[in-house]
């Protein structure tokens, strides 16, 4: 019995030619040729190619093993790996034993069964499918993509002295609004306890009061912040609004760091340096679903992406280039005096549409752009006042291309403004009261943002659609699989 590799060790030329080495693998397509070789291309999913497997119908078992093949059969071979005769790849597999593992009887029905007018299957189609798309090009390259940049964003804050902080999902306190989260609860839907009064009684319920699934991490994560200066989130986060975009989920992960003792310029200077480690290390480490990504935009007939996007010279441009930085008010006098006609007006006050983000970022400067210093009154309470006092110390990350792709801010440490803002807003002291010891004991300047994880795998792949970014989609109307 030889090594089992990997398709992606083989195509990585760590194995030589002349090696025997058993691979595994799904059936893509299968030719036969009338000099009486079959050409089976088998993909395991290990990179984005596949291997090209030749069988001489002399082989034992050819018959019944591989004349049955079909797409999305799976298969075994041992073989020698030897220079390749045909274009398109520079190794194959000359086959000295094959084992199937399984057949599909009725190959017409395999719901990824190649198409006769070689159209791609529609996005709307392989998210009924969801169970099976991961057998595409385009889920496949996805999945090792997203893989690629969780990798990187652990690496990143690990090399970086963070700790990583597992937030929790359930939460009781309602930070961004009860409007938008989903509620959890253990209460008889159908009968739930009531009050005296009718109203539902939740002091009944499995944590004894109002319970959801989380918007965000960072009142959380901050308490951490301040006592081991700086930390990070990288979870599942929840949002119930009813947006059926292509830039919204229902389920997403968000990414959100903490530092203490860092005002906004030491904010922006992380988000900086952290987009532009995960960018360098899918250009280092994927290239070959890049390249997919790339030539899938440039043909332009790809349902699943941006038509014309370059995504790679994006990406090298996005690592290559300093990001400009711009007070808010700056920005708003640069579109004030745009030559472009805008849909929505913009004058001091108003929060910046992503036609105004993307003007910045793409006309103005022609690089990322970080906007600083945005009113208050667009802004949370928890952000820090400027001494303007119009002003909060918020910032927002504008890619080419985009627009918004970070959020974030320094906090209020001031005890007093904090609540000075809360009471403003009418926020409720004593749901915040443990938050607001923070700003009581040992309180310091801190800054962190948040990014979602989905939207920056749709901006490096050029994906059309945020739903082909995750591989199970919950969005209204559906969480099915
Ligand atoms: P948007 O205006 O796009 O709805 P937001 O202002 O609601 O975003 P934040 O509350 O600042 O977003 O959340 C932080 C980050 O989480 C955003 O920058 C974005 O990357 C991501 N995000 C927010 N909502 C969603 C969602 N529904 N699906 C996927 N990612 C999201
Ligand atoms: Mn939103």
């Amino acid at each position: 019995m030889t090594d089992v590799v990997s398709i992606s060790q083989v195509l990585g030329g760590t194995i030589a030619v002349g090696t025997m080495v058993t691979v595994r693998g799904w059936v893509r397509t299968r030719r036969d040729s009338k000099a009486g070789l079959s050409f089976v291309n088998l993909n395991d999913g290990s990179c984005f190619d596949g291997l090209q497997i030749v069988v001489v119908n002399t082989l034992e078992g050819y018959e019944q093993s591989v004349l049955s093949l079909s797409a999305g059969c799976a298969f075994e071979v041992e073989g020698e790996l030897v220079t390749s005769q045909g274009k398109g790849q520079s190794v194959e597999l000359r086959a000295t034993r094959v084992v199937p593992h399984s057949t599909i009887a009725d190959p017409e029905r395999y719901p990824l069964a190649k198409r006769g007018d070689g159209k791609h299957f529609t996005p709307e189609f392989l998210r009924e499918i969801a169970h099976l798309r991961p057998r595409t090009n385009t889920f496949g390259a996805v999945t090792r993509l997203r893989h690629a940049m969780a990798m990187a964003v652990h690496r990143f804050f690990h090399e970086e002295g963070f700790y990583w902080v597992n937030t929790p999902i359930v939460t009781t306190s309602d930070a961004e609004g009860a409007g938008q989260m989903f509620r959890v609860s253990t209460l008889d839907a159908m009968n739930p306890a009531r009050s005296p009064d009718g109203s539902v009684d939740f002091s009944k319920d499995f944590f004894g009061k109002p319970a959801h699934l989380t918007v965000s991490g960072q009142l959380n994560v901050e308490p951490f912040c301040l006592a081991l200066s700086k930390v990070y989130t990288f979870g599942p986060t929840f949002r119930a609004e009813n947006s059926n975009t292509a830039r919204h989920l229902a389920e997403f992960w968000m990414i959100e760091p903490e530092v203490a003792f860092a005002d906004l310029r030491a904010n922006a200077d992380l988000a900086e340096r952290f987009l532009k480690y995960i960018f360098r290390a899918i250009l280092s480490e994927r290239m070959d679903d890049l390249r997919f990504f790339d030539q899938e935009c440039k043909k332009g007939d790809s349902p699943y992406v941006q038509k014309g996007v370059e995504i790679i010279s994006r990406l090298e441009q996005f690592v290559a280039s300093p990001f400009e930085r711009v007070d808010y008010r700056e920005a708003v006098k640069i579109l004030q005096g745009a030559k472009k006609k805008f849909e929505f007006p913009v004058s001091f006050g108003v929060d910046l549409q992503t036609e105004h983000e993307r003007y910045l970022t793409e006309q103005v400067f022609n690089r990322p752009v970080v906007v600083m210093n945005y009113p208050k009154a667009i802004k949370a309470f928890y952000m820090r006042q400027n001494d303007d006092n119009e002003t909060v110390a918020a910032m927002d990350v504008l890619a080419p291309g985009i627009g918004e792709i970070i959020g974030g801010s320094q906090r209020e440490e001031r005890l007093d403004v904090l609540t000075a803002r809360m009471d403003a807003l009418s926020l409720p002291h004593h749901e915040y009261e443990w938050y607001l010891d923070t700003r009581r004991y040992g309180s310091v300047p801190h800054a962190g943002f948040g990014l979602g994880f989905e939207r920056l795998v749709v901006y490096a792949a050029g994906l059309a659609n945020i739903r082909d970014a995750i591989p199970y989609p919950r969005v209204p109307g559906s969480a099915r699989f």
